[in-house]
């Protein structure tokens, strides 16, 4: 019965629902609109097919109900994940060094923006036809858990642009004040204290980054520039007041406003609950 689509079951000589694997499928679809590579998706899905089948799964429009087959996804959601489909495939044949599972191609910012209400890693969705960076917690099972606002690829690069050309590098070159350590007598065997100091001292490399990034600065181009990006940005957090708060590779801050797509605040609904989307 190998022609049956993944997520249903016959009985009876009609379809029905397999629930956790149409609850598979509906994660495989959203985690590839949301980002992830094929096997990725299908991974976080759980479902162990290869390659060419998860490909072939997400084309299938039986997904969307027939006839015959009941609907596991909505056509907002098949239609994003189509898009992504030709974008990625347009993207595979500009650049013959593409690699599906190599996030960088996906974007630069790609596991670099978090959410600085939540925590929660931003990631990039297709909405209408346009790429929004929003919190992965934004909603959560159709409801505004996260107002932490949606972004705009091209906000990114401006603000990341705008901070790199007004770099004071004196200040770059400032060590930033050690923060304070509370060490404590936790162990009575000399070993294992050592190994306890030893967890809470971070390795100080402000000095060797700070050269790196001096020597990056060097050639800062006029154009935004994905790869010069990566090489000069650790972390990019994001507040629900629009400013972002860029950390250099030496551990430096520099905040920036962004420009917030929507603009109009939203009301964060308190039935939230804290499961994963
Ligand atoms: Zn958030």
């Amino acid at each position: 019965m190998a022609h049956i689509p993944y997520g249903y079951k016959i009985k009876n000589g009609s379809a029905s629902l397999d629930k956790n694997k149409a609850a598979q499928v509906k994660t495989l679809f959203e985690e590839y609109a949301g980002g992830l590579s094929l096997e990725g998706a299908a991974n976080k899905a759980g479902i162990p097919r290869r390659h060419a089948s998860i490909g072939l799964m997400l084309s299938d429009e039986r997904y969307l109900g027939d006839g015959f087959y009941p609907a596991i996804i909505s056509a907002e959601l098949f239609n994003r994940v189509q898009e992504e489909r030709a974008r990625r495939a347009e993207t595979l044949g500009r650049n013959r060094n593409y690699f599906a599972d190599d996030k960088s191609n996906i974007s630069p910012f790609w596991g670099r923006i978090f959410c600085g209400e939540c925590g929660s890693e931003y990631r990039r969705y297709a909405e209408n036809g346009k790429e929004r960076w929003r919190c992965s917690r934004r909603i959560v099972k159709g409801r505004l858990c996260c107002a932490s606002p949606m972004i705009s690829e091209q906000s990114l690069e401006e603000a990341f642009m705008e901070v790199v050309c007004a770099l004071d590098m004196e200040d770059v070159k400032a060590r930033p004040p050690k923060k304070r350590l509370v060490i404590e007598k936790k162990y009575d065997d000399p070993l294992k204290q050592a190994e306890y100091v030893y967890s809470l001292v971070e390795a100080d490399d402000f000095d060797y980054m700070t050269e790196k990034l001096i020597n990056i600065m060097k050639n800062v181009p006029e154009d935004f520039d994905g790869k010069f990006m990566s090489k000069v940005v650790k972390r990019i957090t994001v507040f629900q007041s629009g400013a972002a708060v860029f950390e250099l590779i030496n551990g430096k801050i520099y905040g920036k406003e962004l420009i917030i797509v929507g603009g109009s605040k939203n009301r964060v609904g308190n039935t939230c609950k804290t499961e994963a989307e």
